[in-house]
C-alpha cells in the first residue's frame, strides 16, 4: 500500500509559488508550486532527486495518482541517477586519484615548491607520466576550493588551446570560416553555431577524448552550411568524421565524465 505522510501544507494548496516536501513509497517528492504552471510535470534531478511541478491548484490525489501511473520508470530513473553518482564521487583531491584530461586518466600528484619561484604553484600535465602535477607553495594553497578553481583554470586554458587549433585545422580542410568563436562554459551544451556565422565551443571537452572534441568542432562547422541535421548536413561531418557516430556515443555515455570540471557539479 502508498505511504504517504506529510511535511507541508498540501491539504491547503498555496496561494503563491511555494516548496512542499512529502514522502511517497519512501521516497521524498519535492513539490513545486507555480502560479503560471498549467501541466503536472515530473522530473529526477541529477542529483537524484524527484521533483514535480504544478499549478496552485493541483489536488494531492491528482499528484499521488501520477506518481503511481509513472513510478516504475521513475524508480528506474532515480537508480540511474544514483548509479552515476556513485560512479563519478566528488574529488577528494588525494594523491594517486584521476582525472581525465585528453580522454586519458591523469594521476594526481603534489609537490611542494620550496625555494622557487611563487608563479609555479598550480596545476601541470606531465604527459610522458600521465601525471598531473600540483606545486604548492603553503598550506592555503591545498584549499579544496582553490584546488578546484585552479584545475578548471587550467583546464579551461587547455580547452580553449585546443578548440582554437582544431577550428582552425578544420576550417581550412573544410573551407568554412566562422566569424567569431567563443569558448563556453554551458553546463550541458557541448557546441552551436548561429545563423550570423558564430560558433560556440565548450572548453570542457578538452577532458574527453581529441577525436571527440574534433567531431563537435566538425559537427559545429558543418552548420555554417547547413543550419539543421539535413542528410546533406551529415554526410559533410562524415566526409570529415567518418566515425562521427561512435563520437557522438561516447559523449552521450560519458556526460558526466566532465563533470568535476563544474564549479557546482550537477550530481553532488
Ligand atoms: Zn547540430
Amino acid at each position: 500500500m502508498e505511504q504517504i505522510s506529510f511535511f507541508s501544507l498540501l491539504k491547503n494548496p498555496a496561494k503563491k509559488n511555494s516548496f512542499n516536501c512529502f514522502i511517497y513509497k519512501d521516497t521524498p517528492v519535492f513539490i513545486l508550486r507555480r502560479a503560471y504552471q498549467r501541466s503536472l510535470n515530473l522530473r529526477v534531478e541529477k542529483n537524484a532527486r524527484l521533483q514535480i511541478n504544478c499549478s496552485l491548484s493541483t489536488s494531492l490525489k491528482e499528484i499521488t495518482a501520477f506518481l503511481e501511473e509513472h513510478w516504475t520508470w521513475i524508480q528506474k530513473q532515480i537508480s540511474e541517477q544514483k548509479k552515476l553518482i556513485k560512479k563519478y564521487p566528488p574529488k577528494k583531491w588525494r594523491e594517486g586519484e584521476n582525472f581525465l584530461f585528453q580522454g586519458q586518466n591523469f594521476i594526481l600528484k603534489y609537490k611542494f615548491l620550496k625555494n622557487q619561484t611563487l608563479n609555479k604553484v598550480g596545476f601541470h600535465f606531465l604527459h610522458s607520466k600521465k601525471t598531473l602535477i600540483y606545486y604548492w607553495k603553503k598550506p592555503d594553497d591545498l584549499n579544496s576550493n582553490i584546488l578546484k578553481k585552479e584545475l578548471i583554470s587550467v583546464y579551461k586554458k587547455e580547452g580553449e588551446k585546443s578548440l582554437r587549433k582544431a577550428v582552425h585545422h578544420y576550417s581550412s580542410l573544410m573551407r568554412l570560416f566562422p566569424k567569431v568563436v567563443r569558448v563556453s562554459s554551458a553546463k550541458s551544451l557541448w557546441g552551436s553555431c548561429s545563423s550570423d556565422k558564430s560558433l560556440s565551443l565548450n572548453w570542457r571537452l578538452v577532458a574527453a577524448p581529441p577525436s571527440v572534441l574534433n567531431y563537435v568542432v566538425i559537427h559545429e562547422l558543418a552548420h555554417l552550411k547547413y543550419l539543421n541535421h539535413s542528410p546533406d548536413f551529415w554526410s559533410l561531418v562524415s566526409h570529415f568524421c567518418q566515425k562521427y557516430k561512435e563520437q557522438e556515443i561516447w559523449l552521450k555515455k560519458n556526460a558526466y565524465a566532465m563533470d568535476f570540471l563544474l564549479l557546482h557539479s550537477e550530481l553532488h
